[in-house]
């Protein structure tokens, strides 16, 4: 079974894609679009862009190992998986 932070990881990706995608398109189709319309494209297409940016540091901040400072005594196995019994952070 998939991890819950595995799963928002693999969202975050699905939607940064989604987002540049999006944001291309519209850069492409803005090239033949008036001046007057052109600047609402562009700034539709940036935050497109800042959507893609954010989701890409909250992908880094889920990819990040939790940290524990619980001594290896605290350690136990389930299922194979050795955990901390203090704060139940997956370790190794
Ligand atoms: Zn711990």
């Amino acid at each position: 079974m998939k991890k819950n932070i595995q799963i928002a990881i693999e969202i975050t990706d699905i939607l940064m894609e989604a987002h540049l995608k999006n944001s291309r398109g519209i850069r492409d189709l803005v090239k033949d679009w008036t001046s007057d319309t052109k600047g609402l494209g562009i700034a539709i297409a940036s935050t497109h862009e800042d959507v893609a940016k954010c989701l890409f540091v909250i992908k880094k901040y889920l990819e990040e190992k939790p940290k524990c400072r619980h001594p290896k005594k605290m350690r136990d196995k389930c299922e194979g998986q050795i955990y901390c019994m203090q704060c139940n952070t997956d370790l190794e």
